[in-house]
């Protein structure tokens, strides 16, 4: 019997009735109409671009249940329950139900009560929710937080693997895998893994307009937090990254101390402290969460004002990440960060271990390389940032600090050179402070004790005040110019890219940095 498509309700009327919304936003009338007729795709959204409805709204128009994977059952209790409040029948199915609402649901399904069922991946695959599946009719297969598949992300799920197998039980009912994650990396393994070759793509701008972006050189990091909450956020809730667990106990204590509540967040609490302080974090106004990356995934919160990076992320992915938590609710927010040339040094030996594959060594030192190039950029920051995912802006944002406040260029060819040589000759077996001391003529016991101070670049940038050495240094390191020992002793050595600088053929302008502007260097250009 053909079915009666025109006595469907349609999406928008499904949209206004049950979720009480005007109109659809983004793709998301795209992606609905093409999984109501029977497509299959891949939905690419940031987190809090609507890419629950993309799916609710099919499984409501269709027949059938909807069946959401989902690996969080936090997510998936709230959804469910968001959902039975709008009128509509849904319920969720993993290990810490008591057996009998278990029963309760399975009786549901089993006579075809549910308009959307979510389950978490073991059940789907371990369980016998296939087989009670085959019996009743399926109106969708929605892989929420897709990228769980990807064994390079740090959300790796084993099960989600198997979930091609939902394709071969149940090959004419359509599958959607959405995710927020999107390198292309990530998308290509999603695609692979989890859909067919035909399924369509819909990417969503990523672009969090209400973001604010501003990087700041690293000085004292505390106090420059300090002031920023201080001058921009007093009274508001913010995220505040760090990298060690250490480290986010004493600039909590720090805070607190200087009249800023704080809390501490890392894998090393205690199962309640951490719900504790999440919960506070959550329910109390003005706290500001210090936190390792173990804090985050699944914390939905709409008003958090700023995120804070004092140290610098392991990828672009993961800034992209953490600071998407601020500003969910719409509303400006800022994404701020300090960062040095230290930080380099750290970022770049945490990629590189002898035990890693040559290939992964080489992505990671491909993110590293997208990481400081947004870092380091004069330019404004959106391009940077989204041109990781394929997404091109034209720039010009005028919600960046390059974009407020351009940075002055100056050509740093000459000094570029006398930087790399002075590196050379002290036998590429130093950090930066040492050469440095060497360039600007200082006798230190280190450089007497070496006969440094007979070099000939000895005392040669004394032109240049320490504060813009350290910025050439820094930029040649993130331009790839220097490198750094694997050993994260911050031991700098020329790379292959240096050569064209080193001879003199390759002019190369640098950014001024805020700070090294106080002995400005010569030759500006711009
Ligand atoms: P995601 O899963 O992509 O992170 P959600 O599906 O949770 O995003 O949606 C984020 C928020 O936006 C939710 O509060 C949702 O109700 C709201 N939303 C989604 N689509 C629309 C729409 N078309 N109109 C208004 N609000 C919407
Ligand atoms: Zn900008």
């Amino acid at each position: 019997m053909p079915e009666a498509s025109t006595q469907r309700e349609s999406p928008r009327a499904v949209l206004q009735r049950v979720f009480g919304y005007r109109d659809f936003r983004g793709q998301q009338a795209a992606v609905i109409d093409h999984v109501i007729d029977g497509g299959d795709a891949l939905v690419l959204m940031p987190t809090g671009g609507g890419k629950s409805l993309c799916y609710q709204i099919p499984a409501l128009v269709r027949t059938g249940v909807g069946v959401v994977i989902s690996p969080l059952i936090a997510l998936m209790e709230d959804q469910v329950s968001a959902l039975r409040r709008q009128g509509v029948n849904a319920a969720a199915l993993h290990s810490a139900l008591p057996p009998e609402t278990r029963a309760q649901t399975e009786q549901a399904l089993a006579a075809g009560e549910l308009d959307l069922l979510y389950a978490a991946p073991e059940r789907l695959i371990n369980g016998d929710l296939m087989g009670r599946l085959s019996h009743i009719p399926v109106a969708l297969f929605a892989i929420d937080e897709a990228h769980c598949v990807s064994q390079w992300g740090h959300d790796f799920r084993p099960e989600y693997m198997q979930l091609h197998q939902v394709a071969v039980r149940f090959p004419d009912v359509p599958r959607l895998a959405l995710t927020a994650t999107a390198d292309n990396r990530t998308r290509q393994e999603i695609r692979q893994q989890l859909l067919p070759p035909e399924a369509e793509v819909f990417l969503g701008s990523f672009d969090r307009t209400n973001l604010h972006y501003e990087i700041h050189l690293k000085d004292r990091p505390r106090e420059q937090l300090l002031s920023f909450i201080r001058d921009r956020h007093p009274g508001d809730s913010g995220i505040v990254y760090c990298m060690s667990r250490r480290a986010t106990e004493q600039v909590a204590d720090w805070l607190n101390a200087r009249a800023v509540p704080a809390l501490a967040y890392h894998a090393g609490l205690s199962s309640d402290q951490r719900e504790h302080h999440q919960n506070r974090f959550l329910r109390e106004d003005g706290l500001v969460m210090v936190a390792t990356v173990a804090f985050g995934m699944g914390i939905d919160k709409p008003d958090v004002r700023f995120v804070a990076h004092l140290d610098l992320p392991k990828t672009l992915e993961a800034y992209y990440q953490e600071t998407g938590r601020a500003g969910r609710d719409g509303l400006p927010a800022d994404a701020w960060m300090v960062y040095g040339l230290k930080d380099i040094a750290r970022v770049r030996q945490l990629g590189i271990d002898t035990d890693t594959p040559p290939d992964q060594q080489i992505r990671s030192h491909q993110r590293l390389e997208a990481l400081l190039a947004f870092c380091e950029t004069a330019d404004c920051r959106r391009p940077a940032l989204l041109a990781h995912f394929d997404e091109s802006h034209p720039g010009g944002c005028g919600r960046c600090d390059n974009c407020q406040a351009p940075p002055r260029r100056w050509d740093a060819t000459d000094a570029a050179r006398r930087f790399l040589s002075c590196v050379y000759r002290t036998g590429q077996r130093f950090g930066a402070g040492h050469v440095i001391d060497v360039l600007t003529g200082r006798v230190t016991d280190r450089v007497r004790q070496r006969g440094h101070d007979r070099l000939s670049t000895f005392g040669i940038g004394r032109d240049l005040g320490r504060d813009t050495w350290q910025s050439v240094a820094r930029q040649l390191l993130a331009h790839g110019h220097l490198q750094t020992d694997r050993d994260g002793r911050g031991i700098l050595f020329l790379s292959e890219r240096c050569r064209g600088l080193l001879r003199g053929d390759t002019p190369i302008q640098m950014r001024e940095d805020v700070l090294a502007s106080r002995q400005p260097p010569q030759r500006r250009v711009s």
